[in-house]
């Protein structure tokens, strides 16, 4: 049985209405034998810190009024929460409780790790208990009896043999955060924060297969979105970065949280339990996600130099002030970055061993790839400088650097450096494939695109592609003169040359815009995917190709986050694949998709008049290049049958090309042989169509070629492709020559159904379709 830890913060136990939210989050994601990790509610260890502070500071008056504040607040939960027998047994446990607490003051005996484990100790019992009212088999268990440490190290054999044989039954267990016991089962805390420490550990413990830690802000950003509104919130964050937040003293995750989940497969997310449905930040091994920009804050730190810093010395001097500890070496010298509360603590610790550099500093880490650290560093001193902010102290390592100050950096400076070092991560790559006639129009356009979205992107488009040549250019190709870059930089590349210099682009976001007509070129989408490519495709190939192939690459694309959008491989610029994903989104059911996708094909069927020949208008259309060269690629209906694919897969339809039906607008074995022996043939098609035509003529409807789904109300679909008679009068029978018409038909749309008609080719319309789908790709990266 795989299980699941479930981690809830402080901030999601703050009041009685958020213990409700959470009972009905575990309702919706735990099975029984899954683990709830717990905090202490709201603040409350902070209060327990200020008792315990009062109690060692002899302050009664304090002491006293502290406790009735935390009587108060448990109190307030209980009776919120509960009635009858269960009210009256807690109630009566948290007075015992408190009064304990204030015997073993008055005798002097207080301890500190036991006072702040009655946060956890309350928070696991009410959770449990509500669970049960709920109906759900709930237990809560005291993680002492779990977590088990020596000399300061946890026993991992005893505490794994413990945990298995402990957390064996049908229920969901709800274990406190944060507190351990030693050997001699004095209890023992994990550190502020070290819930989510806990939570891992349980985890790795159980081989448990996922940890998600449910906090009040979505997910990790790229800074307090409390104080920057325009915080980015970032899908993945890989575990070093986490890792180095954590150190640095961000409170989204404990500093030790990573460590139980080295070398394992366990999965770790942090997500809302405001918001349950927004998606998660998970937090993924080393090269499942390119290093992100962070800007962490300090408050209230002093910086001490420390002679002879021994090896664990900060493990051991953060266990006792229950804090994490930064700390760094700068010409072979210790730094510490304490809570300047906790300074003289330390300097008693370390006697003499310590001086203070600097005191009561306020400031910020910038954390980002190596690569673009030392940039990113020149623009925040220059900022700094120009806002008048002293930087008492900078430091730069590998991948963060800080900046040490004077003043607290406020919500408005704080929004600035965001939006000129973070914001700025907006960029996206943009790769283009296929230059020729589209492209080149697109290329043509794209200049006024990027300026109308540089207000939240950046785009940069820094490779263009021919079959065989490239311009690459990491830092961007210059629009206005691409042609000339191409004459002097064009160099010849292969897929793998190709692959590996989009892999190696450090950019937010990257995408590959294929407007070849190349499979060869689309078997290349999951190599682009595995480089964390979007994919916009005019390109027909990917989304046809066999379920199998396909399936993997949208299964690739969705582990990714990364989006797939080809609106103009159906209809060009035409909105089709659009109206079908507003229309099942909204709630409508598509039953029906009926119309004529190809430009060709609509021109000649209605172009075609009684006295002509199929034929001469077949080369005619040739000679004014609206075919494919060889234009029985056209006739044989091959290019609508991929077509109505991507749209029947777009309704969800798991089918294939073959299992849609298809009739040639030719006599089939005109198909073989030579363009010469066709021509020598072509009689046969005169003949062929204008038996059709009369049909429909005598009929009184017209000849069409057209492309039909029909999902009938059992869930039977039908689908094919081939030539049909029009009603007169319908839209079809009227289809101006050249365009396309699309005729959707669903549960809203039954008797006068939608229908979406117009230019369905040529390299305007096909431009410009792309540059929606880079637009509405942007959107959806917002
Ligand atoms: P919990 O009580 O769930 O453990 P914490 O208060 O310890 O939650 O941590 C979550 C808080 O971390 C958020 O409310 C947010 O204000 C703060 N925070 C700081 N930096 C970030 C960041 N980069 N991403 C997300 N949250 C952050
Ligand atoms: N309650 C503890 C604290 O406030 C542990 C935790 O919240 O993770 O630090
Ligand atoms: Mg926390």
């Amino acid at each position: 049985m795989t299980r699941v830890v479930h981690k809830f913060g402080g901030s999601s136990l703050s009041s009685a209405s958020r213990y409700q939210a959470v009972a009905q989050i575990i309702l919706g994601h735990c099975k029984s034998g899954d683990c709830v990790v717990v905090s202490a509610a709201g603040k409350t260890t902070n209060t327990l810190v200020k008792l315990w502070q009062s109690y060692q500071q002899q302050d009664q008056q304090a002491f006293s009024d502290v406790l009735i504040q935390l009587e108060k607040h448990q109190s307030e939960l209980v009776d919120e929460l509960f009635s009858g027998d269960v009210h009256r047994a807690l109630k009566a446990q948290l007075d015992a409780e408190l009064v304990a607490i204030t015997q073993l003051a008055q005798q002097s005996e207080l301890q500190e790790s036991p006072l702040l484990a009655h946060g956890e100790l309350w928070s696991a019992r009410l959770l449990a208990h509500y669970l049960n009212e709920l109906k759900v088999a709930a237990r809560s268990i005291d993680a002492r009896q779990l977590f088990t440490l020596h000399d300061a190290q946890l026993l991992h054999q005893q505490n794994k043999a413990t945990c298995y044989a402990q957390l064996q039954d049908a229920v969901v267990y709800v274990v406190t955060g944060f507190i351990a016991q030693d050997c001699d089962k004095n209890t023992v805390t994990l550190g502020r924060n070290g819930s989510d420490y806990s939570a891992t550990l349980l985890a790795s413990y159980i081989d448990a297969s996922a940890v998600s830690i449910w906090t009040d802000t979505q997910g990790v950003y790229s800074t307090d979105p409390r104080k920057v509104s325009n915080a980015l919130k970032y899908p993945k964050v890989c575990r070093a970065q986490a890792n180095l937040l954590a150190r640095l003293g961000n409170p989204v995750l404990h500093a030790k949280t990573l460590s139980p989940l080295k070398g394992s497969n366990i999965k770790l997310q942090v997500r809302s339990s405001y918001e349950p449905e927004a998606s998660p930040t998970e937090i993924v091994k080393e090269g499942y996600s390119k290093a992100k920009r962070f800007i962490t804050t300090f408050e209230n730190l002093d910086l001490v130099r420390v002679e002879n810093l021994a090896k664990g010395e900060v493990r051991t001097l953060s266990q006792l002030i229950q804090h994490s500890i930064h700390h760094f070496i700068v010409n072979g010298e210790a730094y510490l970055l304490l809570p300047a509360t906790f300074t003289h603590i330390v300097a008693q610790q370390l006697a003499g061993r310590i001086n203070i550099v600097e005191s009561n500093l306020q400031g910020c880490a910038l954390v980002a790839s190596s690569s673009e650290l030392s940039g990113l560093k020149q623009q925040a001193e220059q900022l700094f400088h120009d806002r008048e902010v002293v930087v008492r102290f900078a430091h730069q390592d590998s991948d963060y650097a800080l900046f040490l100050t004077d003043q607290a950096l406020d919500s408005d400076l704080l929004a600035v450096l965001h939006d000129k070092l973070i914001n700025k991560g907006r960029e996206i790559a943009v790769i283009i494939a296929g230059i020729g006639n589209v492209g080149d129009v697109f290329l043509q356009q794209c200049e006024q695109q990027i300026t109308r979205l540089q207000s939240q992107f950046d785009l940069k488009v820094v490779g263009l592609l021919r079959s065989k040549e490239m311009v690459f250019s990491p830092s961007g190709i210059e629009l206005s003169a691409w042609q000339t870059q191409w004459k002097n930089e064009a160099q010849s590349y292969n897929s793998k040359s190709l692959v590996e210099h989009i892999s190696e682009l450090d950019y937010e976001h990257k995408v590959v815009i294929d407007i070849t007509a190349s499979e060869a070129f689309s078997l290349l989408y999951p190599d682009f995917v595995a480089s964390d490519c979007h994919l916009i495709s005019a390109n027909k190939y990917a989304g046809t190709a066999d379920r199998g192939w396909y399936q993997s690459l949208r299964e690739q694309q969705r582990e990714r986050n990364l989006h797939w959008r080809y609106n103009t491989s159906v209809g060009a610029g035409l909105p089709i694949n659009f109206a079908l994903a507003d229309l099942q989104n909204s709630g409508d059911v598509i039953t029906s998709i009926e119309g004529v996708f190809s430009g060709t094909l609509s021109w000649l069927c209605s172009s075609f008049t009684a006295d002509q020949k199929f034929s001469d208008l077949v080369l005619a259309a040739q000679e004014m290049g609206y075919t494919e060269p060889d234009p029985r690629e056209d006739l044989s209906g091959r290019d609508m049958q991929r077509k109505l694919l991507i749209l029947a897969r777009d309704l969800g339809l798991e089918l294939d090309v073959d299992d849609i039906a298809l009739e040639p607008l030719m006599p089939v074995h005109l198909a073989e042989g030579s363009w010469d022996d066709f021509l020598a043939k072509r009689d046969e098609l005169d003949t062929f169509y204008a038996v059709k035509y009369q049909q429909a003529d005598d009929e009184g409807k017209s000849l069409r070629y057209t492309g039909q789904l029909i999902i009938s109300d059992s869930g039977t679909v039908t689908a094919k492709v081939g030539i049909a008679f029009a009603e007169a009068g319908s839209a079809i029978a009227n289809l101006t020559p050249g365009d396309n018409i699309f005729v959707i038909k669903s549960v809203w749309y039954e008797q006068n159904p939608l229908v979406i008609q117009g230019p369905g080719a040529g390299k305007e319309v096909t431009a410009a379709g792309i540059h929606s789908d880079l637009y509405w790709l942007t959107q959806q990266l917002k």
